[in-house]
């Protein structure tokens, strides 16, 4: 005889802001942390904020601080971090290790111009694609005894044996979405020879030990979610945790908000005098908060936001937001 809704929830929800310190914050970054946050402290879900610095040649020295005391500025808070990624290797390893022992992953050296040439080969034709900016590796890439059971080595870069299935993500705001990975993306690097984790494992791996249940972040990484998954099973870890994907802040191009576009670091911005609130303003305006542009607090912005209300479409930063940015 149990009452079960008197019982401690054995994970209490969790999500984190996970920025990569390659660079100021920008707006496009600004708005999906704000939201993840006011959809967390809505919900009383735990915030964590993890410094993902394992970006190899991308990271900026101070970067990280420098993101930290911007999300303070614009008002936002956590329970727990900032956990910095390159901190604590040994999860990452024994990951690696414990895929590489079952002969779920092998070393692979082939540089991106011989899987290219590999791809537009005639005999790999029909699944050689090169996507996005990733090339497919083909299973016909695979090294012989791919899938013997092997010594980890943190000195080479490994891939994963990506399985022939369909993986459905189910994402609270684009919907259901099946993917097969290994027609799309094929054996994906989880292990770069800098001798740390590729994004996908460190990801997984920290995303399961830190708790985390919700994960939100821009639908530039919808496509990830798919072999995050595939990962989660692989380690055997598990409950995945629930997808929340946004649309991102493009420029008047339709390309993502980039240094292209001038100058949109929340930094630049509040050097030239904007207070926070005009800048949440905005992002209240491209969340569907806010009909118009008006000044906002955090506090007001976390009230007032819903899912539902959010733009499904990418949103366009226009010289107008620009100049309510200045006007400030
Ligand atoms: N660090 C990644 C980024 O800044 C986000 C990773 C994630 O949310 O899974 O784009």
């Amino acid at each position: 005889m149990s009452d079960h809704s008197s019982m401690p929830t054995a994970r209490p929800e969790t999500t984190r802001l996970a920025p990569s310190p390659t660079g100021a914050l920008h707006l496009g970054n600004a708005r999906t942390f704000l939201i993840t946050w006011a959809l967390a402290r809505r919900a009383g879900w735990r915030i964590v904020l993890r410094i993902e610095d394992l970006d190899g040649p991308r990271i900026k020295p101070g970067a990280a601080d420098d993101i930290v005391r911007t999300l303070e500025w614009l008002g936002m808070d956590w329970d727990e971090g900032p956990l910095i990624q390159s901190a604590t290797p040994e999860p990452h390893e024994e990951a690696m290790g414990a895929l590489a022992r079952a002969g779920l992953a092998y070393p692979s050296d082939l540089t991106r111009t011989q899987i290219e040439a590999a791809a537009s080969a005639p005999q790999a034709e029909r699944g050689g694609e090169i996507v996005g900016a990733e090339s497919r590796f083909p299973p016909e890439l695979r090294p012989e005894g791919f899938d013997a059971p092997k010594e980890f080595d943190p000195a080479q870069s490994w891939r994963f044996v990506t399985p022939d299935e369909e993986t459905v993500v189910e994402d609270a705001f684009m919907g259901a979405r099946a993917v097969r990975v290994q027609r799309t993306i094929g054996d994906f690097v989880i292990w770069t020879r800098r001798g740390q984790p590729a994004y996908q494992l460190a990801v997984v791996v920290d995303d399961h030990r830190q708790g985390i249940t919700r994960v939100v972040r821009g639908d530039d990484l919808l496509d990830s979610a798919a072999r995050q998954m595939l990962l989660y099973r692989a380690l055997g870890l598990g409950p995945v945790p629930g997808h929340c994907h946004l649309p991102l802040v493009v420029g008047p191009d339709g390309r993502r908000l980039a240094k292209r576009h001038g100058d949109t670091r929340v930094d630049e911005y509040r050097r030239l005098g904007a207070p926070a609130e005009r800048l949440i303003g905005l992002v209240a305006f491209w969340s569907g908060v806010r009909e118009r542009r008006a000044p906002m607090s955090a506090a007001e912005f976390r009230d007032g936001l819903a899912l539902r209300t959010i733009p499904a479409g990418p949103i366009t930063f226009t010289a107008e937001d620009d100049q309510w940015l200045r006007s400030g």
